[in-house]
């Protein structure tokens, strides 16, 4: 697959989703694609793509996030990319190197706890850190269109979505909505021994990794194509380090 600037072509992209026609092609530009005049003007321009910075592949994307990781839990955060410079190269164009589908916890800060900066992060919060339709819509944009290689679906300890799930109780309003979307992997564990939350919480963390890419053509062709890992972790709220449960 060939990639302009880590973008997939519009071919390509459309070869992922298993989909063709001109049509597509089109309303997908149109619409979804969200480019701007300055992010189209450098996808097409050549002379930008020296200016790309060197792919990352999704083992080299991992190894990264971790090491940020580690500056984290060690208090020697680097704050990178975080200049005036990279607020100028940013407003150009974006090249994440991964995506993380997180909980919208406030504990939980994705570029504070693996200790990235602007344009490193495609990030999609949302409690409960659920593949929900919108989550795997926004995760197939930062995969096929913006070429992140990795997404780490990031649960963590004592998650509020995870254990109402767990007790099943009625909810108001709409809160109902991403609780339901947890229950099968709670169920997937019920009858396990050892702390029901626990479990429940790495069990939600494995079923949203499983689902993304059984549900999403796009994610499940990248993958296939080793252009994308998709991995699991949980984060301790305590000692901050992120934990790989896939
Ligand atoms: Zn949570």
């Amino acid at each position: 697959m060939t990639r302009i600037n880590g973008f997939v072509g519009r071919r390509n992209l459309l070869k992922l989703a298993g989909i063709g026609g001109a049509g597509i092609a089109a309303s997908a530009v149109k619409s979804g694609l969200l480019l701007n005049g300055e992010e189209a003007k450098a996808q097409t321009t050549p002379t930008k793509t020296e200016k790309r910075p060197r792919p990352v592949s999704p083992d080299e994307a991992l190894k990264k996030l971790l090491r940020g990781n580690e500056r984290f839990v060690a208090g020697k955060r680097a704050n990178p990319n975080q200049s005036q410079l990279r607020l100028l190269e940013t407003s150009v164009a974006q090249y994440p190197y991964a995506s993380i589908l997180g909980c919208a916890d406030s504990r939980v800060p994705a570029e504070i706890v693996f200790d990235q900066g602007l344009g490193d992060l495609f990030v999609v919060r949302v409690a409960g850190n659920v593949a929900s339709q919108t989550a795997i819509g926004s995760l197939e944009f930062s995969s096929a269109v913006l070429g992140s290689q990795l997404i780490i679906v990031l649960g963590h300890a004592k998650c509020g979505a995870v254990i109402a799930a767990v007790k099943g109780d009625p909810l108001p309003g709409r809160i109902g909505i991403f609780v339901e979307e947890i229950k099968p992997a709670v169920e997937s564990v019920r009858q396990k021994t050892g702390d029901l939350e626990k479990n429940s919480i790495i069990a939600n963390i494995q079923y949203q990794v499983k689902k993304l890419p059984e549900t999403s053509t796009i994610l499940g062709n990248l993958v296939k194509e080793g252009k994308l890992k998709i991995v699991g972790g949980v984060y301790d709220l305590a000692s901050g380090k992120v934990t790989l449960v896939t």
